[in-house]
């Protein structure tokens, strides 16, 4: 299958960029026979969109954590599939009953915030369900039954696929439902599809999927699922070089989502791949936005050679994301590598400020005399 060619022609191309919001989606779903499962804390919907008439369900949610969007726009890509008149639409309507939960954290999305309105990290009340969020996530669970979750996110740019590895476009988890982090059938199902949709990342995105680390925590809401025998699988939107809109990357979701959906209909007979799922990479935090190396400063009246590193923030400023560089760390960086690399070859750094460095400061300054930075990049 080309799913390149799959995904160009159904692309919901009004939704782009990295600030979605109900407004974008609302006109999208108006299309679609969609419920109000419930309200988030300040009123706003939560949308549910259920499709198919097959036996096996597959309950999706996504941005419950609201900055992470990439996955919401790859789930409109895929509704417009599930609306086409391809083959594979009407295979996957005959085999699946969907639901989707869209946007479960329209608050944060709104806010441009990982939290809810009342500043709690939905992913981990999944025990509580203190939020109404959670519990409308909960409900739609209990009622619909599903016999796969999928759990839709958003990772940061510092994550790499193994030590030293390129950067982890996707990452993949089958939560565990202990402390022992065991395998049982429901995890086994999990790393099955896994496996499957790596496979075909691969042809892509070679090198670049991660896993998470499986480390338990029954107030994530995967780890909760899991335990209560549902197959359920974390999925993180993560960094492709030079798309900070994360629009490569939307499109390997996507694949990922059509892949996956495949070997389950395709394998009846319970598949082992686990072991392929163990031979994927662990995530590991090694990547900043900014290096800057052999930069020469004066302290305390001594000349030093050292290397700082700067990081984008994602902030919204009057309804648009800016992403903003500071200043993250400086010295050694060992083990660490950059989106963007600098050689200052000792090179003399100097700012507006006091001309060293500092983290938390933005990263506007010199190299040499001549050389401007602002925000991060070469002027
Ligand atoms: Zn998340």
């Amino acid at each position: 299958m080309d799913y390149i060619e799959l995904h160009k022609d159904y692309k919901a191309n009004s939704l782009f960029g990295r600030y979605i919001t109900l407004k974008n989606i609302e006109p999208l779903l108006s299309k679609f026979q969609t419920e109000v499962a419930g309200k988030s804390v300040l009123g706003n919907p939560i949308y549910k969109y259920e499709i198919g008439a097959g036996k096996t369900k597959v309950f999706m949610w996504s941005q419950m954590h609201g900055n992470e969007s990439t996955t919401t726009k790859a789930l409109f890509d895929f509704f417009n599939v599930l609306h086409s008149q391809e083959e594979l639409a009407a295979k996957l309507l005959q085999e699946f009953t969907f639901c989707f939960l869209p946007m479960v954290n329209p608050d944060g999305a709104e806010m441009y915030t990982r939290e809810n309105a009342n500043k709690v990290d939905l992913n981990r009340d999944s025990l509580n369900l203190s939020e109404p969020e959670s519990k409308v996530l909960r409900q739609t669970f209990d009622k619909f039954q599903p016999n796969f979750c999928y759990n839709l996110h958003d990772q940061r740019t510092i994550f790499s696929a193994g030590e030293n590895g390129k950067v982890a476009t996707v990452s993949f988890l089958a939560p565990s439902f202990n402390e022992d982090r065991s395998i049982n059938n429901v995890r086994a199902k999990a790393m099955n599809v896994i496996a499957a949709m790596n496979n075909e990342l691969q042809h892509h995105i070679p090198h670049q999927v991660g896993r998470f680390d499986d480390a338990f925590n029954i107030n994530c809401i995967g780890d909760q699922f899991t335990s209560l025998g549902v197959p359920t699988i974390l999925f993180e939107a993560g960094h492709f070089p030079e798309d900070y809109y994360r629009e490569y990357t939307r499109k390997m979701i996507f694949i990922a989502l059509i892949s996956g959906l495949k070997h389950i209909y395709e394998n009846d007979i319970v598949s082992n791949e686990i072991d392929n799922y163990l031979l994927i990479p662990q995530n590991n935090t090694s990547f900043f936005d900014f290096i800057y190396k052999n930069v020469k400063i004066y302290y305390d009246d001594k000349e030093i050679i050292t290397n700082f590193a700067a990081q984008y923030k994602e902030e919204l400023i009057d309804g648009e994301i800016q992403f903003n560089a500071y200043i993250a760390e400086i010295g050694e960086l060992k083990g660490k590598q950059a989106h963007h690399l600098y050689n200052a070859h000792k090179m003399i750094y100097s700012d507006d400020l006091d001309s060293i460095p500092n983290c938390g400061q933005k990263a506007n300054f010199y190299l040499g005399k001549h050389i401007k930075f602002v925000n991060g990049l070469k002027n």
